[in-house]
């Protein structure tokens, strides 16, 4: 069994001396942090991101990067001037694979949960898109509406690895229909992608012409959601090498 709080043997509240002398209950910092611990469960972050904070996110791991350090301060300012400031925008990270957009993104959930008591939601794109299209069996026993209602609700969203699925109409409809949703509600969202912000470059992407150029957001979500993400973000550019790289080759030197 767990001992219970020392300060206020169990009961969440604590009697307090005012100036004047009289005394009164307040809610003792257990409870506080309960409450935090409660709502970062209920963020779904995956186990595999469950350490990330913004305290141990290093943005000079190979070398000094102005780019990363930038991000996390922006990171770090997002969350102080939330939910006031912020109004209703969120942020999009961009940037190559492993130079831990994921990782500040949860970083600053984790911290808006914690500091500013956001209700905060984590889902990873693809998960999503799949959760929805096993919707559409019978046997689901879950609705569409039931699977996007909490990415509706969700005070903070954060969408990770947007772009990674497939493009088809089908994905271009729901991903619209949950940006403009959360658009018109004012809802913020945090947003990673691997894919670079920009419009699609034209054409078909099939044949030798797809292996000439790398795909971008626009290609993969569309560009009218595309342009819609720069009115319901600030985007956040991030480059550097691949972190998991580096770390594996420190540790073999
Ligand atoms: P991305 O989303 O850009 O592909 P991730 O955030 O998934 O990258 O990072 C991959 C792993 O490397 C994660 O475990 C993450 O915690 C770690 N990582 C990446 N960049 C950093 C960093 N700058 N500081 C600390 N850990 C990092």
């Amino acid at each position: 069994m767990i001992d219970p709080c020392p300060m206020c043997e169990g009961s969440g509240l604590r009697l307090v001396e005012r100036a004047d002398g009289t005394r009164a209950a307040q809610e003792c910092s257990c409870r506080a942090q309960k409450r935090a611990e409660r709502l970062v469960e209920k963020a779904r972050i995956p186990q595999r991101y469950a350490h990330c904070t913004l305290d141990d996110y290093v943005p000079n791991y190979s070398g000094n990067n102005r780019l990363l350090s930038a991000a996390l301060m922006q990171a770090r300012s997002f969350v102080k001037a939330y939910p006031f400031e912020t109004s209703g925008n969120g942020l999009l990270l961009t940037g190559s694979i492993g130079v831990g957009k994921t990782h500040l993104a949860v970083g600053m959930l984790q911290a808006l949960v914690t500091e500013r008591g956001a209700k905060g939601l984590f889902f990873d794109y693809r998960d999503l898109l799949k959760q929805v299209q096993n919707s559409y069996n019978r046997s689901a026993g879950v609705t569409e509406l039931e699977v996007l209602q909490p990415v509706f609700d969700a005070e903070v969203l954060v969408l990770d690895e947007l772009g990674a699925s497939k493009p088809t109409d089908w994905v271009w409809d729901t991903v619209a229909h949950i940006l403009n949703t959360r658009y018109n509600d004012r809802r913020t969202t945090i947003i990673t992608t691997n894919y670079a912000n920009l419009p699609p470059l034209g054409g078909e992407l099939s044949g030798p012409r797809a292996a000439l150029r790398e795909e971008t957001l626009g290609d993969r979500i569309g560009e009218r959601m595309r342009s819609r993400l720069q009115e319901m973000c600030v985007v956040v550019e991030m480059a550097g090498e691949d972190f998991r790289q580096r770390v594996k080759r420190a540790s073999f030197a």
